[in-house]
């Protein structure tokens, strides 16, 4: 870290209310956690930035017990009441953008841009919800039986444990904690080992709304790793929904736990997101599409471009561009304004990718540009393009990392074929200028994704709809849409009002 990015870190540190140690724990107190040391390192730079002391013996049933009791008294608020404490959180994160948004950086190696619009996505979902929260709507319908009335109502659910990965440190629990809030629920997040100080700050900040307006500590918090955090939460029966961020085997492992139960889930894991450009396409637009989806974020978003499949007529020419334009991302520290790509998350990650493309070599790929360790070091790489021919098995498989796989194909057909025979099935994209392939990939016949766009690229997501992703990505479904009702549970209601008795189905019962 130069000696300016250090005093600014410093800077945002303290601004933040983020002291060299901290406790992990808050529950409307924040408590004084007995686990391990957790260092938050800087991934540009490799130093450390602050250390969060993990759970220790107790800490988490503290936490728990807490969310009960609050869950009790929340879902007494009415719900457009729910919805004004989550109005004041949105605008002290309009207060705190900036800080916000460049501890990301620090801590998860985005570029400021980008950690800044993981913050705004936190203010507009705390817009959203206040919406929400007056439409927070049930059904009504036409009984069989005479003077009778039916209806659908939504009741708050209870606590709910909030899983989330490292590459979307903020945004991920604003998807779930501003709907959750205004549905009535009380919260238990458990944030990514990987970056604890924007699990910390974020709290602080609801911590100083909810005491303002003498509101119960809904916004519960508890720092560790999956043993001492994400075991407990997992399998704790008083929560009766567990939202979870991450990868593949993480949400096998929490799934069959949470089944088991007899608990609800909502998965969200990881994607491996194709492109199709067909000869038709806008060349320039899908370029600039594809080198966002496929650099930005370095390639550690779970909609990021792993696939790109050209139609030959263009293959060539796009190839060309896309070497180009690789060769001319500056690559360097996340919070200088140049930058375009910044490190991957830790080391461990860098291996991976490396590891990833021996496997590409060994099975018959070509690494068209890239392919190395950057000459900045430390958790840089290089954005990588592979020339993969149709069905190379680790084409299957999400690496967390900027790699991006070629694949040339005829028709559209084969395209679609292609595409969708991935284990996973979150963002998806087609390149067109005929509507025809627009709608073939867009229908029921077509992409088998959550996710599917026409000219834009995979990444990128507005809150506006619902956000999720169907086979090995879990099918689970966050932020706008009818994504709410997964926070509450549905009642249905029936009022006789009448003087007789009809049973339904005409079944006649006597005496
Ligand atoms: P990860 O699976 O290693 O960890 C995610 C979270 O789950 C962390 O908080 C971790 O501590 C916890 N965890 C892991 N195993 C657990 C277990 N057995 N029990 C309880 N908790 C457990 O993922 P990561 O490396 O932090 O993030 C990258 C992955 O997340 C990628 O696969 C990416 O595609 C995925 N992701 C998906 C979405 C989506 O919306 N679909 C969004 C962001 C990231």
């Amino acid at each position: 870290m130069t000696v300016d990015t250090q005093a600014a870190a410093t800077d945002v540190l303290r601004r933040l209310g983020i002291n060299e140690e901290n406790p992990g724990a808050f529950c409307g107190t924040w408590l004084d956690t007995s686990g391990e040391p957790l260092e938050s390192r800087n991934p540009a730079s490799g130093e450390v930035l602050a250390s969060v002391r993990a759970v220790g013996e107790g800490d988490y049933e503290r936490v728990a017990a807490v969310a009960v009791e609050a869950f009790e008294t929340w879902r007494q608020w009415t719900a457009p009441a729910r919805g004004e404490i989550v109005r004041q959180l949105g605008n002290e994160l309009r207060l705190h953008k900036e800080d916000l948004g460049r501890l990301v950086s620090l801590e998860a190696g985005k570029v400021l841009s980008e950690g800044l619009g993981e913050v705004q996505e936190m203010i507009d979902m705390a817009d959203l919800a206040v919406g929400m929260s007056r439409q927070l709507y049930g059904l009504s319908m036409h009984s069989e039986r005479p003077q009778h009335r039916m209806y659908e109502q939504w009741h708050p659910l209870g606590p709910v444990g909030i899983v989330t990965a490292f590459n979307f440190p903020v945004a991920v629990w604003a998807w779930n904690a501003m709907v959750a809030a205004i549905c009535g629920d009380s919260m238990i997040w458990k944030p990514s080992q990987k970056t604890p100080l924007c699990g910390l700050a974020i709290t602080r900040i609801a911590e100083r709304v909810l005491t303002a307006n003498d509101a119960p500590p809904i916004f519960g918090l508890a720092v560790g790793d999956r043993h001492q955090v994400g075991g407990p939460l997992v399998a704790d029966r008083r929560v009766p929904l567990i939202s979870a961020t991450g990868s593949v085997t993480m949400g096998r492992a929490i799934g069959k736990v949470v089944s088991d139960r007899l608990g609800r889930s909502l998965l969200e894991l990881g994607g491996n997101n194709g492109i199709i450009v067909m000869d038709d396409a806008d060349l320039d637009l899908s370029l600039r599409a594809v080198l966002f989806a496929a650099v930005g974020t370095a390639g550690q978003r779970c909609t990021s471009n792993r696939r790109l499949l050209l139609q030959r007529g263009i293959a060539d020419e796009m190839k060309r561009r896309l070497v180009d334009a690789y060769q001319s991302v500056r690559i360097g520290d996340p919070l200088d304004p140049a930058t375009l790509m910044g490190p991957l998350i830790d080391e461990n990650a860098v291996d991976d990718m490396m590891r990833a493309l021996d496997t590409v070599r060994q099975q018959g790929g070509t690494v068209l540009y890239g392919g190395e360790r950057h000459e900045l070091g430390g958790c840089y790489v290089q954005p990588t393009l592979v020339e993969a021919p149709a069905g190379l098995p680790i084409t299957c498989e999400e690496t967390f990392a900027p790699i991006l796989y070629l694949t040339e194909f005829d028709d559209l057909d084969e395209a679609i074929a292609l595409h969708n025979s991935v284990p996973q099935g979150l963002s998806s994209a087609i390149f067109t200028l005929n509507v025809r392939s627009a709608e073939r990939f867009l229908a029921a016949t077509g992409s088998d994704c959550g996710i599917a766009n026409v000219n834009i690229g995979t990444s990128g997501a507005e809150i506006g709809g619902a956000f999720g992703g169907e086979k090995e990505t879990g099918g689970g479904r966050e932020a706008g849409s009818d994504s709410w009702k997964i926070y509450m549970r549905r009642q249905t209601c029936t009022i006789n009002w009448g003087t007789e008795l009809p049973l339904a189905q005409g079944v006649e019962f006597d005496v």
